[in-house]
Protein backbone atom coordinates (compact mmCIF):
# COMPACT_ATOMS: atom_id res chain seq x y z
CA UNK A 1 0.00 0.00 0.00
CA UNK A 2 2.56 1.93 1.42
CA UNK A 3 5.15 1.48 -2.15
CA UNK A 4 1.68 1.52 -4.25
CA UNK A 5 0.80 4.91 -2.43
CA UNK A 6 4.89 6.43 -3.34
CA UNK A 7 4.63 4.74 -7.14
CA UNK A 8 1.80 7.36 -7.37
CA UNK A 9 3.38 9.69 -6.14
CA UNK A 10 6.11 9.83 -8.54
CA UNK A 11 3.84 9.15 -11.05
CA UNK A 12 2.33 12.34 -10.78
CA UNK A 13 5.02 14.14 -10.64
CA UNK A 14 7.37 12.57 -14.40
CA UNK A 15 6.22 13.27 -17.45
CA UNK A 16 2.59 11.56 -18.45
CA UNK A 17 4.71 9.74 -21.35
CA UNK A 18 7.12 8.08 -18.80
CA UNK A 19 4.36 5.67 -17.80
CA UNK A 20 4.10 4.01 -21.37
CA UNK A 21 7.57 3.39 -21.30
CA UNK A 22 8.61 -0.25 -20.78
CA UNK A 23 12.82 -0.72 -19.52
CA UNK A 24 14.46 -1.94 -22.09
CA UNK A 25 15.46 -5.64 -21.39
CA UNK A 26 18.81 -6.46 -22.15
CA UNK A 27 20.34 -10.30 -23.08
CA UNK A 28 21.44 -11.51 -19.62
CA UNK A 29 24.97 -11.65 -19.06
CA UNK A 30 27.56 -14.65 -18.11
CA UNK A 31 27.58 -14.04 -14.61
CA UNK A 32 23.75 -13.69 -14.06
CA UNK A 33 23.98 -17.37 -15.28
CA UNK A 34 26.60 -18.29 -13.58
CA UNK A 35 25.01 -17.59 -10.33
CA UNK A 36 21.57 -19.09 -11.13
CA UNK A 37 22.03 -21.93 -12.21
CA UNK A 38 25.87 -22.67 -10.66
CA UNK A 39 27.51 -23.43 -13.96
CA UNK A 40 31.07 -23.28 -14.88
CA UNK A 41 31.25 -22.25 -17.94
CA UNK A 42 28.86 -19.61 -19.82
CA UNK A 43 28.71 -18.99 -23.52
CA UNK A 44 26.85 -15.37 -24.49
CA UNK A 45 24.86 -15.75 -28.16
CA UNK A 46 22.22 -13.55 -26.62
CA UNK A 47 24.05 -9.72 -27.46
CA UNK A 48 24.98 -9.85 -31.08
CA UNK A 49 28.73 -8.96 -29.57
CA UNK A 50 31.82 -10.17 -31.33
CA UNK A 51 33.58 -12.30 -29.59
CA UNK A 52 37.21 -11.96 -31.16
CA UNK A 53 37.61 -7.92 -30.06
CA UNK A 54 38.99 -5.84 -28.88
CA UNK A 55 41.43 -6.21 -31.57
CA UNK A 56 45.24 -5.90 -30.70
CA UNK A 57 46.02 -1.94 -31.50
CA UNK A 58 42.45 -1.46 -30.19
CA UNK A 59 43.38 -3.37 -27.01
CA UNK A 60 47.30 -1.73 -26.44
CA UNK A 61 45.77 1.78 -27.43
CA UNK A 62 42.65 1.70 -24.87
CA UNK A 63 45.35 0.57 -22.06
CA UNK A 64 47.56 3.46 -22.77
CA UNK A 65 44.65 5.99 -22.90
CA UNK A 66 43.81 5.46 -19.19
CA UNK A 67 46.64 7.36 -17.89
CA UNK A 68 44.71 10.80 -20.08
CA UNK A 69 41.40 9.85 -18.21
CA UNK A 70 41.66 12.76 -15.50
CA UNK A 71 40.57 14.98 -19.00
CA UNK A 72 37.84 15.64 -20.83
CA UNK A 73 38.30 13.77 -24.51
CA UNK A 74 39.06 16.94 -27.41
CA UNK A 75 41.21 16.04 -29.50
CA UNK A 76 40.87 12.28 -30.42
CA UNK A 77 37.07 13.48 -30.70
CA UNK A 78 37.76 15.43 -33.78
CA UNK A 79 40.29 12.51 -35.13
CA UNK A 80 38.09 9.75 -34.46
CA UNK A 81 35.89 11.93 -36.50
CA UNK A 82 37.73 12.66 -39.42
CA UNK A 83 38.61 8.73 -40.08
CA UNK A 84 35.33 7.94 -40.16
CA UNK A 85 34.50 10.77 -43.09
CA UNK A 86 37.36 9.82 -44.90
CA UNK A 87 36.73 6.46 -44.64
CA UNK A 88 32.90 7.30 -45.94
CA UNK A 89 33.71 10.01 -48.35
CA UNK A 90 32.04 12.29 -46.24
CA UNK A 91 33.16 15.89 -44.42
CA UNK A 92 34.00 15.78 -40.55
CA UNK A 93 30.92 18.17 -40.80
CA UNK A 94 28.78 15.17 -41.56
CA UNK A 95 29.83 12.80 -38.43
CA UNK A 96 28.09 12.83 -34.79
CA UNK A 97 29.36 10.39 -32.17
CA UNK A 98 27.67 9.36 -29.14
CA UNK A 99 28.05 6.75 -26.49
CA UNK A 100 26.78 4.01 -28.62
CA UNK A 101 24.55 3.74 -31.48
CA UNK A 102 22.72 4.01 -28.89
CA UNK A 103 23.25 7.46 -28.09
CA UNK A 104 22.88 8.83 -30.99
CA UNK A 105 19.62 7.51 -31.44
CA UNK A 106 18.09 9.24 -28.14
CA UNK A 107 19.67 12.20 -29.08
CA UNK A 108 17.66 11.76 -32.57
CA UNK A 109 14.45 11.27 -30.86
CA UNK A 110 15.30 14.57 -28.26
CA UNK A 111 15.62 16.55 -31.47
CA UNK A 112 12.70 15.91 -33.92
CA UNK A 113 9.88 14.44 -31.51
CA UNK A 114 7.30 16.88 -30.33
CA UNK A 115 4.45 15.50 -27.95
CA UNK A 116 1.72 13.80 -30.15
CA UNK A 117 4.27 13.55 -33.52
CA UNK A 118 3.69 10.31 -35.01
CA UNK A 119 6.40 7.75 -35.76
CA UNK A 120 6.91 4.64 -37.69
CA UNK A 121 8.95 1.53 -36.32
CA UNK A 122 8.30 -1.86 -37.82
CA UNK A 123 6.57 -3.58 -34.84
CA UNK A 124 9.35 -6.70 -35.15
CA UNK A 125 12.33 -4.45 -34.92
CA UNK A 126 15.21 -2.93 -32.48
CA UNK A 127 13.34 -2.05 -29.39
CA UNK A 128 15.03 1.16 -28.42
CA UNK A 129 13.42 3.24 -30.85
CA UNK A 130 9.89 2.38 -29.56
CA UNK A 131 10.74 3.18 -26.10
CA UNK A 132 12.89 6.38 -27.06
CA UNK A 133 9.89 7.82 -29.27
CA UNK A 134 6.91 7.19 -26.29
CA UNK A 135 9.82 9.03 -23.88
CA UNK A 136 9.27 11.95 -25.88
CA UNK A 137 5.72 11.62 -26.15
CA UNK A 138 5.15 9.99 -29.53
CA UNK A 139 2.47 8.50 -31.48
CA UNK A 140 3.79 4.85 -32.21
CA UNK A 141 2.46 3.99 -35.74
CA UNK A 142 3.66 -0.02 -36.03
CA UNK A 143 4.21 -1.42 -39.32
CA UNK A 144 4.20 -5.53 -39.05
CA UNK A 145 6.84 -7.20 -40.98
CA UNK A 146 5.86 -9.32 -44.18
CA UNK A 147 5.77 -12.84 -44.05
CA UNK A 148 9.47 -13.62 -45.13
CA UNK A 149 10.36 -11.37 -42.25
CA UNK A 150 11.63 -8.09 -43.86
CA UNK A 151 10.98 -4.76 -43.15
CA UNK A 152 7.26 -3.93 -45.09
CA UNK A 153 8.31 -0.74 -46.83
CA UNK A 154 4.67 -0.34 -49.02
CA UNK A 155 2.70 -0.56 -45.39
CA UNK A 156 5.31 2.27 -43.86
CA UNK A 157 4.30 4.59 -47.02
CA UNK A 158 0.73 3.93 -46.94
CA UNK A 159 0.70 4.64 -43.24
CA UNK A 160 2.62 7.78 -43.53
CA UNK A 161 0.98 10.82 -42.60
CA UNK A 162 1.40 14.90 -42.60
CA UNK A 163 2.48 14.39 -38.75
CA UNK A 164 4.90 11.52 -39.50
CA UNK A 165 8.18 13.04 -38.00
CA UNK A 166 10.67 10.28 -38.28
CA UNK A 167 10.56 6.48 -39.59
CA UNK A 168 13.09 4.38 -37.46
CA UNK A 169 14.43 1.46 -39.81
CA UNK A 170 17.35 -0.99 -39.18
CA UNK A 171 18.68 -2.46 -42.07
CA UNK A 172 19.67 -5.25 -41.51
CA UNK A 173 17.15 -5.55 -38.89
CA UNK A 174 17.22 -6.31 -35.19
CA UNK A 175 15.93 -9.73 -34.72
CA UNK A 176 15.34 -10.95 -38.23
CA UNK A 177 18.66 -10.36 -40.19
CA UNK A 178 16.59 -9.30 -42.94
CA UNK A 179 17.43 -6.47 -45.61
CA UNK A 180 15.74 -4.34 -47.98
CA UNK A 181 17.04 -2.53 -51.12
CA UNK A 182 18.12 0.58 -52.84
CA UNK A 183 14.71 0.16 -55.14
CA UNK A 184 12.33 -0.50 -52.28
CA UNK A 185 14.18 2.87 -50.28
CA UNK A 186 14.03 5.12 -53.33
CA UNK A 187 10.20 4.22 -53.55
CA UNK A 188 10.00 5.04 -49.74
CA UNK A 189 12.00 8.45 -49.74
CA UNK A 190 10.19 9.88 -53.03
CA UNK A 191 6.85 9.01 -51.57
CA UNK A 192 7.06 10.09 -47.93
CA UNK A 193 5.62 13.93 -46.66
CA UNK A 194 8.13 16.28 -47.56
CA UNK A 195 8.91 17.09 -43.75
CA UNK A 196 9.22 13.09 -43.26
CA UNK A 197 12.74 12.37 -41.92
CA UNK A 198 14.76 8.52 -42.19
CA UNK A 199 17.11 6.87 -39.19
CA UNK A 200 18.64 4.51 -40.61
CA UNK A 201 20.08 2.03 -38.26
CA UNK A 202 23.05 0.89 -39.90
CA UNK A 203 24.13 -1.29 -36.91
CA UNK A 204 25.02 -4.49 -38.50
CA UNK A 205 26.02 -3.13 -41.99
CA UNK A 206 29.32 -4.49 -42.07
CA UNK A 207 28.39 -8.40 -41.84
CA UNK A 208 25.77 -7.75 -45.14
CA UNK A 209 26.16 -8.83 -48.76
CA UNK A 210 28.39 -6.26 -50.16
CA UNK A 211 25.98 -6.25 -53.52
CA UNK A 212 22.93 -5.98 -51.64
CA UNK A 213 23.94 -2.81 -49.45
CA UNK A 214 21.84 0.58 -50.30
CA UNK A 215 24.97 3.27 -50.82
CA UNK A 216 23.12 5.66 -47.85
CA UNK A 217 25.75 8.19 -48.38
CA UNK A 218 24.96 8.65 -51.43
CA UNK A 219 21.67 10.14 -50.31
CA UNK A 220 23.46 12.24 -47.40
CA UNK A 221 25.55 14.31 -50.28
CA UNK A 222 21.90 14.78 -52.06
CA UNK A 223 20.84 16.32 -48.64
CA UNK A 224 18.14 14.12 -48.74
CA UNK A 225 16.08 13.80 -45.04
CA UNK A 226 18.17 10.76 -44.07
CA UNK A 227 20.50 10.34 -40.90
CA UNK A 228 22.85 7.12 -41.00
CA UNK A 229 23.55 5.24 -37.95
CA UNK A 230 26.27 2.98 -37.19
CA UNK A 231 28.30 1.50 -34.18
CA UNK A 232 31.72 0.06 -32.97
CA UNK A 233 29.94 -2.25 -31.51
CA UNK A 234 29.22 -5.07 -34.08
CA UNK A 235 31.68 -5.61 -36.52
CA UNK A 236 34.47 -4.20 -34.33
CA UNK A 237 34.24 -5.72 -31.64
CA UNK A 238 34.38 -2.85 -29.08
CA UNK A 239 30.59 -2.94 -27.59
CA UNK A 240 31.85 -2.54 -23.66
CA UNK A 241 33.42 0.66 -25.05
CA UNK A 242 30.51 2.42 -26.46
CA UNK A 243 30.92 4.27 -29.41
CA UNK A 244 28.56 4.88 -32.21
CA UNK A 245 28.10 7.72 -34.75
CA UNK A 246 25.82 9.19 -37.35
CA UNK A 247 25.66 10.96 -40.92
CA UNK A 248 24.02 13.31 -41.57
CA UNK A 249 23.41 16.61 -43.42
CA UNK A 250 25.96 19.29 -41.83
CA UNK A 251 22.86 21.31 -40.87
CA UNK A 252 21.35 18.45 -39.52
CA UNK A 253 24.71 17.75 -37.45
CA UNK A 254 24.95 20.79 -36.12
CA UNK A 255 21.49 20.43 -34.71
CA UNK A 256 22.44 17.25 -33.01
CA UNK A 257 25.97 18.36 -31.79
CA UNK A 258 23.50 21.16 -29.95
CA UNK A 259 21.21 18.12 -28.25
CA UNK A 260 23.68 16.02 -27.22
CA UNK A 261 25.09 16.21 -24.11
CA UNK A 262 28.42 17.43 -24.11
CA UNK A 263 31.88 14.70 -24.25
CA UNK A 264 29.32 11.94 -25.16
CA UNK A 265 31.99 9.42 -26.08
CA UNK A 266 34.56 8.72 -23.71
CA UNK A 267 38.10 8.69 -24.09
CA UNK A 268 38.67 5.25 -23.83
CA UNK A 269 36.34 4.27 -26.46
CA UNK A 270 37.35 6.85 -28.71
CA UNK A 271 41.44 5.53 -28.43
CA UNK A 272 40.05 2.01 -29.44
CA UNK A 273 38.15 3.36 -32.04
CA UNK A 274 40.85 5.07 -33.68
CA UNK A 275 43.44 2.34 -33.46
CA UNK A 276 40.86 -0.24 -34.75
CA UNK A 277 39.94 1.74 -37.79
CA UNK A 278 43.81 2.39 -38.19
CA UNK A 279 45.59 -0.16 -37.42
CA UNK A 280 43.58 -3.19 -37.22
CA UNK A 281 42.01 -3.69 -40.65
CA UNK A 282 43.65 -7.00 -41.69
CA UNK A 283 42.40 -9.08 -38.61
CA UNK A 284 38.98 -7.28 -38.98
CA UNK A 285 38.41 -8.67 -41.98
CA UNK A 286 39.95 -11.63 -41.62
CA UNK A 287 37.72 -11.92 -38.26
CA UNK A 288 34.45 -10.48 -40.34
CA UNK A 289 35.29 -13.15 -42.92
CA UNK A 290 35.37 -16.40 -39.86
CA UNK A 291 32.04 -14.63 -38.65
CA UNK A 292 30.04 -14.60 -41.96
CA UNK A 293 31.59 -18.39 -42.59
CA UNK A 294 30.54 -19.58 -39.23
CA UNK A 295 27.14 -17.86 -40.34
CA UNK A 296 26.61 -20.02 -42.76
CA UNK A 297 27.92 -23.03 -41.50
CA UNK A 298 24.70 -22.59 -38.37
CA UNK A 299 22.46 -22.13 -40.52
CA UNK A 300 22.93 -25.19 -42.64
CA UNK A 301 23.34 -27.32 -38.96
CA UNK A 302 20.11 -26.05 -37.58
CA UNK A 303 18.39 -26.46 -41.55
CA UNK A 304 19.56 -30.02 -40.86
CA UNK A 305 17.81 -30.53 -37.53
CA UNK A 306 14.47 -29.41 -39.07
CA UNK A 307 14.61 -25.86 -38.17
CA UNK A 308 14.00 -23.07 -40.75
CA UNK A 309 16.40 -20.29 -40.39
CA UNK A 310 15.49 -16.69 -41.94
CA UNK A 311 19.12 -15.72 -44.55
CA UNK A 312 20.80 -13.19 -42.17
CA UNK A 313 22.90 -10.85 -43.40
CA UNK A 314 24.08 -9.81 -39.89
CA UNK A 315 26.19 -11.83 -37.44
CA UNK A 316 23.12 -13.84 -35.57
CA UNK A 317 20.76 -16.16 -37.01
CA UNK A 318 16.72 -16.11 -36.41
CA UNK A 319 15.15 -19.60 -36.54
CA UNK A 320 11.66 -20.69 -36.24
CA UNK A 321 11.78 -23.91 -34.13
CA UNK A 322 8.26 -25.16 -34.20
CA UNK A 323 8.63 -25.39 -30.26
CA UNK A 324 8.07 -22.98 -27.49
CA UNK A 325 11.07 -20.72 -27.55
CA UNK A 326 11.10 -19.42 -24.17
CA UNK A 327 11.45 -23.30 -22.71
CA UNK A 328 14.55 -23.71 -25.25
CA UNK A 329 15.53 -20.40 -24.15
CA UNK A 330 15.43 -21.91 -20.38
CA UNK A 331 16.47 -25.05 -21.02
CA UNK A 332 19.31 -23.84 -22.76
CA UNK A 333 20.40 -21.10 -19.92
CA UNK A 334 20.35 -24.28 -17.73
CA UNK A 335 23.39 -25.70 -20.11
CA UNK A 336 24.84 -22.63 -20.21
CA UNK A 337 24.01 -21.67 -23.11
CA UNK A 338 22.77 -17.91 -23.59
CA UNK A 339 20.43 -17.05 -26.67
CA UNK A 340 17.56 -14.77 -27.35
CA UNK A 341 13.83 -15.89 -27.48
CA UNK A 342 12.05 -14.31 -29.49
CA UNK A 343 8.87 -14.12 -27.77
CA UNK A 344 9.31 -10.12 -26.92
CA UNK A 345 8.46 -9.68 -30.30
CA UNK A 346 5.45 -11.76 -31.23
CA UNK A 347 7.37 -14.79 -32.51
CA UNK A 348 6.61 -17.49 -29.98
CA UNK A 349 8.85 -19.76 -31.73
CA UNK A 350 11.52 -18.50 -32.69
CA UNK A 351 15.15 -18.11 -31.22
CA UNK A 352 17.94 -15.65 -32.40
CA UNK A 353 21.42 -16.64 -31.66
CA UNK A 354 24.22 -14.43 -32.34
CA UNK A 355 27.34 -16.08 -34.18
CA UNK A 356 30.23 -16.81 -31.86
CA UNK A 357 33.48 -18.71 -31.96
CA UNK A 358 33.89 -22.25 -33.58
CA UNK A 359 33.87 -23.34 -30.57
CA UNK A 360 30.78 -20.93 -28.76
CA UNK A 361 29.19 -22.29 -31.94
CA UNK A 362 29.40 -25.62 -31.67
CA UNK A 363 28.64 -26.07 -28.07
CA UNK A 364 25.71 -23.87 -29.00
CA UNK A 365 24.63 -26.72 -31.44
CA UNK A 366 25.89 -29.64 -29.64
CA UNK A 367 23.41 -28.79 -26.63
CA UNK A 368 20.94 -27.46 -28.89
CA UNK A 369 20.57 -30.86 -30.76
CA UNK A 370 20.29 -33.03 -27.72
CA UNK A 371 17.97 -30.97 -26.34
CA UNK A 372 15.22 -30.67 -29.05
CA UNK A 373 16.15 -34.40 -29.71
CA UNK A 374 16.16 -36.26 -26.74
CA UNK A 375 15.58 -34.83 -23.46
CA UNK A 376 13.75 -32.05 -24.41
CA UNK A 377 9.37 -32.84 -24.35
CA UNK A 378 8.20 -32.30 -27.23
CA UNK A 379 4.94 -32.02 -25.80
CA UNK A 380 5.80 -28.04 -25.22
CA UNK A 381 5.50 -27.63 -29.09
CA UNK A 382 3.21 -24.30 -29.06
N1 LIG B 1 20.88 -0.64 -33.17
C1 LIG B 1 20.66 -1.96 -33.25
C2 LIG B 1 19.86 -2.47 -34.39
C3 LIG B 1 21.15 -2.83 -32.28
O1 LIG B 1 20.91 -4.14 -32.38
C4 LIG B 1 21.91 -2.30 -31.22
C5 LIG B 1 22.48 -3.17 -30.12
N2 LIG B 1 22.01 -4.38 -29.95
C6 LIG B 1 22.10 -0.93 -31.17
C7 LIG B 1 21.58 -0.13 -32.17
C8 LIG B 1 22.85 -0.27 -30.06
O2 LIG B 1 24.17 -0.50 -30.19
P1 LIG B 1 25.27 0.30 -29.39
O3 LIG B 1 24.57 1.30 -28.53
O4 LIG B 1 26.04 -0.71 -28.61
O5 LIG B 1 26.11 0.96 -30.43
Amino acid sequence: MLINGGVKMIMESIRKAIEFVHPYVPGKTIDEVKTAYGLEEVIKLGSNENPYGPFENAKEAMIKEIDQIFMYPDYEYEKLKEILAHKNYLKPSNVTLSHGAGGVLETLAKAFIEEGDEVIIPTQTYGLYREISIVMGANVIESPLNENYTIDIEDIVAKCTDKTKLIWLCNPNNPTGTMFGEVEFESLLERMPGNTWIVMDEAYIEFSNLAKRIDTIKYIKQRKNVIVVRTMSKAYGLAGARIGYSFANEEMIRIIDTVAEPFNANRIGLAGAIATLTKDQEIYESRLQAITDERKNMSRELTDMGMICIPSETNFVFFETGLNASDIGEELLKRGIIVRPCTGWGYQEAIRVTVGTKYENKRFLEEFKTLISKSFDRGSRS
